[in-house]
């Protein structure tokens, strides 16, 4: 077979050598050791929750060592595409700060080692395919969808394995005066790989994940171009992955498969091989046993965080801990660092597949908004409402200072208050601040004497300073407790609950229900401050008014 005459014959119009794209694509001038890593998703509508792992590694590697992180769009398969859903992926990762050195962006595209987006590409594969062509490592098949779908029922019926391969690769030996007549009935072709590979035989790899692993070679002379000349995304990201140098791709364990055909195109183009990590997929529990996370799980989505109210730290905290296991540890002895100062190690990373676990986000959530400050708190909170709950958005940003003081209750302190888990909590949390929210939810526990509560509250607003710290401010209630025959101490009480008719506890809970409309809220003596005394009285009057 003469290869030259038939690369010609397949690509006429390609005229660039494969030399002349290297040349359009130097060596990256990084300091020694920076690793390039990309993230290449495929445009199709949905960003999934798992994706922020392999993203969140590829970020730190390059981050962590002066490399390069970059976007590039995968959009060779234009049945699978979503209009806009490039935007959607670039805002959903700056919505949780990660963003790309290089690639498509915004504005369009930034960076030398374009394009990024496949689609305009087209030459670049095609010129490389004309190389494999004159190499006899590709071919091209003019099978129909029949004589495909003939082989398969064939394939089945001997249960033989399913696939191009071997003997039912039908134009693996064409001659060149089959491939004419073909070309000049105006049929047809897909290019295919001609793999060497062997199902005897298998490949030894090592993922610096996985560690040593063995798979079985590839047989199948899988499609490289199709009947477009549009690639597969198999042999376009080959080619992008060495013209833009990526040094490490990290991606998904759903890729363990493919990697044999993988490393047989790195080996066939005669590129050098990246290194790899493959990422294991999110579990969730079912019926007692492990099951991927899939697109129809709550929180598949990266979108579900975010209108949840979920800040981004938190969920970025919770990824880390499952991505390194020493990450935790370093969180605890650092809880104001920025996630960005630990050094991230491959080494940490679980080879098994890590479990998604609400209760530990929601933990992590709390622990890392406690950890915020107020001004941090208020910010985020007033972006979210603005987009989910105008009336919490109003309420914030009618007096900011205000709600800056709602908020820093308890802020600051060794151990700060876990009351915010999400910013949908932020409402019900606050709303006993605002007039327009508040509502007594909750009742003073029949089992007290009503002239009793009655009393308490109303000696209490006859007591009651402003002007009173704290522990004054208590102080009073004990006195208050002592009068009405409570105990002032809760000790006492347990020690002989039938002297008294309760206890100090139990006067406040009074007037808590009676502030705040809740059984529990934060600190009564602040709440109090923040509302001012003649909100706080006019309140506990209505409760009055009203036993
Ligand atoms: N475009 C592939 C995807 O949609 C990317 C696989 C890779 O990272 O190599 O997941």
């Amino acid at each position: 077979m003469d290869y030259n005459a038939l690369s010609e014959l397949l690509f006429p119009n390609i005229k660039k050598t494969p030399e002349e794209i290297e040349a359009m694509f130097p060596p990256r001038q990084l300091p020694e050791g920076a690793k390039v890593t990309r993230f290449a998703p495929s445009p199709t509508g949905f960003v999934h929750f798992g994706s922020l792992f392999p993203t969140m590694v590829g970020e730190r590697l390059a981050h962590q060592s002066g490399g390069v992180f970059y976007l590039r769009i995968e959009d060779t398969d234009a049945k699978r595409e979503v209009e806009g859903a490039d935007m959607d992926i670039i805002n959903s990762y700056a919505s949780y700060g990660i963003f790309f050195d290089e690639g498509i962006c915004a504005g369009g595209e930034k960076g030398n080692y374009g394009p990024y987006r496949q689609s305009k590409r087209a030459e670049i594969y095609q010129t490389y395919a004309k190389k494999l062509v004159e190499e006899g490592k590709a071919y091209p098949c003019f099978c129909t969808e029949e004589e495909l779908s003939a082989i398969r029922e064939e394939q089945e019926a001997l249960k033989a394995n399913p696939g191009y391969y071997g003997r039912w690769a039908k134009y693996r030996d064409a001659d060149l005066e089959t491939v004419k007549e073909k070309m000049a009935d105006g049929l047809p072709f897909v290019l295919r790989f001609r793999s060497e590979g062997n199902i005897e035989n298998k490949i030894k790899f090592t993922d610096l994940i996985k560690g040593a692993i063995e798979i079985t070679e590839n047989d199948i002379d899988h499609v490289l171009l199709k009947s477009d000349g549009i690639p597969t995304y198999h042999f376009a990201h080959a080619i992008d992955d060495h013209l833009m140098h990526t040094t490490h791709v990290v991606r998904g364990e759903e890729w363990l498969p493919s990697l044999p055909f993988h490393v047989q195109l790195f080996r066939a183009l005669g590129f050098k091989i990246p290194k790899y990590l493959h990422i294991s997929q999110l579990m969730k529990m079912e019926g007692g046993s492990k099951k991927k996370l899939s697109k129809r799980d709550l929180g598949a989505g990266l979108s579900y965080y975010v209108s949840e109210g979920y800040p981004a730290k938190s969920v970025k905290e919770y990824v880390m801990t499952l991505l390194n296991s020493n990450y935790e540890e370093w969180r605890a002895a650092n809880p104001k660092a920025d996630m960005n100062d630990f050094a991230f190690s491959i080494k940490k990373m679980s080879a098994s597949g890590s479990l998604f676990d609400f209760d530990k986000l929601n933990d992590i959530s709390k622990n890392t908004i406690a950890h915020m400050s107020a001004d941090e708190v208020y910010d985020e909170i007033v972006k979210w409402a603005k987009e989910y709950d105008t009336e919490l958005y109003d309420l914030f940003t009618r007096d900011s200072e205000y709600a800056k003081r709602i908020l820093s209750i308890g802020r600051g302190t060794p151990k700060p208050r876990k009351d915010l888990c999400i910013w949908k909590d932020v409402k019900p949390y606050v709303g006993l601040f605002y007039d327009e929210l508040f509502k007594v939810e909750a009742e003073i526990p029949a089992n007290f004497d009503k002239e009793d509560v009655k009393k308490a509250l109303t000696m209490f607003t006859e007591t009651y300073d402003e002007k009173d710290d704290a522990n004054e401010w208590f102080a009073k209630l004990k006195v208050i407790a002592e009068k009405l025959g409570f105990a002032p101490e809760t000790k006492l009480y347990k020690k002989n609950p039938d002297d008294y008719k309760g206890h100090v506890g139990d006067i406040s809970m009074f007037i808590r229900i009676a502030l705040t409309g809740k059984t529990n809220s934060p600190d009564m003596y602040e709440v109090m401050n923040i509302l001012g005394k003649e909100r706080s009285l006019s309140r506990i009057n209505n409760a009055i008014a009203n036993i």
